[in-house]
């Protein structure tokens, strides 16, 4: 198994759980860009966002779901917080298996760089 989040779904890599339910992860990121830096992803290997089909709506809603109840359990529901998935080089996507960026505690530009 090549994946590093497989590996850390697998329990290989250590990694600083906030969530954990049957279909998805969520861990703080390694190389946080904000107060608040979280990772949700799910435990089926999706490489990117090019790979769902409609099987995966539930497993993408929920997801969504999860990345807005960690920034509300934060205080950043008022505030206002980011979410983003990278697809693909363009986007700077470096691990190629599909994560909900949570991030909070900051302003964010817009438009992204
Ligand atoms: P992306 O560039 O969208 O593919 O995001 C990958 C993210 O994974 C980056 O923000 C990295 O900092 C983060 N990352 C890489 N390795 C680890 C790790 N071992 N634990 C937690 N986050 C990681
Ligand atoms: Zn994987």
């Amino acid at each position: 198994m090549a994946c590093l989040f497989c590996k850390i779904i697998a329990g290989e890599i250590p990694a600083s759980k906030v969530y954990e339910d049957e279909r998805m992860i969520a861990f703080t990121d390694i190389n946080p860009q904000a107060p608040m830096h979280v990772l949700v992803v799910p435990r089926k290997h999706l490489a990117t966002l090019n790979d769902l089909t409609a099987a995966e709506d539930g497993l993408v809603g929920a997801m969504v779901r999860t990345a807005a109840a960690i920034a509300q359990n934060n205080g950043y529901d008022g505030p206002g917080y980011r979410t983003v998935f990278n697809c693909n080089a363009q986007a700077g996507q470096t691990v190629f298996h599909i994560h909900l960026h949570v991030l909070g505690g900051r302003s964010f530009g817009w438009p992204p760089g």
